[in-house]
């Protein structure tokens, strides 16, 4: 039997009474490691850059064997830039090469530098015309249910790209479902912790391109965008990635 092991933590009360979000964690694994998990999660919701939470919650669930979509591991390759402005470029030609709009992929920056703080969740974004196809406002979709098949095999993967900890940990497992869901075209993100500037883009053509700057050091503003191409049925697409369990497998070497 599988569990999902969730945390989301706040400031001024729960998040449903208006409190900020400062941190989110999501692992989906089994009974003997879940004692670790809610630990780790635990030290991360009280020492999170984004400041101290005051409200955190902790959810375990059994997940059903039946329920579970298993989805490939995207490919990692890496993009050249050296500030905020060349990062910021490199997004826009890996969204444009992957199907999305130049006026789109301008919007997605522009949406996430003008956010006043970080949502907990994602925008998604019509891939031709930039504008925001879901109505989730402030709260975004936040993607959950997911984590990868074989822990050990993952970080190892990671590893032999000289990469490491939670945060390229988590994002190309949430890149992975998000790119495999019918209708999304690309996602970019970067990170709301102000100390990690890289960001991605990410598409089921290309891969994950991680791109090592996409905003300023000490920024506490970061979000993630979902390009979807026209025509998609977003409410479906929305329940795929909030409810739909998906583990992501690392390919055999
Ligand atoms: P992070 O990479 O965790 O710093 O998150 C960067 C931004 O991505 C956050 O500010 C949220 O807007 C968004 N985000 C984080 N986690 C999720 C998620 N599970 N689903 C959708 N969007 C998320």
């Amino acid at each position: 039997m599988l569990y999902s092991v969730k945390m989301r933590s706040a400031q001024g009360g729960p998040h449903e009474q208006g409190g900020r979000h400062i941190s989110g964690a999501e692992r989906i694994l089994s009974e003997e490691k879940i004692e670790q998990a809610i630990v780790a999660m635990l030290h991360r919701a009280q020492k999170h850059q984004r400041g101290m939470a005051d409200f955190i919650s902790l959810k375990v669930e059994a997940v059903k064997t039946a329920d579970i979509f298993y989805r490939p591991l995207l490919p990692l390759s890496s993009c050249q830039a050296d500030s905020v402005m060349t990062g910021r470029k490199a997004a826009v030609e890996e969204l444009v090469k992957a199907g999305v709009s130049t006026e789109a992929a301008a919007a997605g920056i522009s949406r996430i530098i003008n956010l006043r703080d970080s949502m907990r969740g994602a925008m998604l974004l019509d891939a031709d015309t930039g504008l925001r196809v879901d109505s989730l406002g402030e709260r975004g979709v936040r993607v959950s249910k997911m984590d990868c098949d074989n822990s050990e095999r993952y970080e190892a993967r990671l590893l032999e790209k000289g990469l490491f900890g939670d945060h390229v940990r988590e994002a190309l497992v949430l890149a992975s479902k998000v790119v495999s869901a019918v209708g999304v075209v690309a996602e970019l993100c970067w990170s709301d912790d102000p100390e990690y500037v890289t960001g991605y883009v990410a598409s089921a053509k290309y891969g994950y391109k991680r791109i090592p700057v996409l905003k300023e050091y000490g920024n506490p503003i970061g979000g993630r965008v979902f390009f979807v191409e026209q025509g998609t049925d977003v409410q479906k697409l929305i329940t795929y990635l909030q409810d739909q369990v998906v583990l992501i497998r690392p390919e055999d070497k």
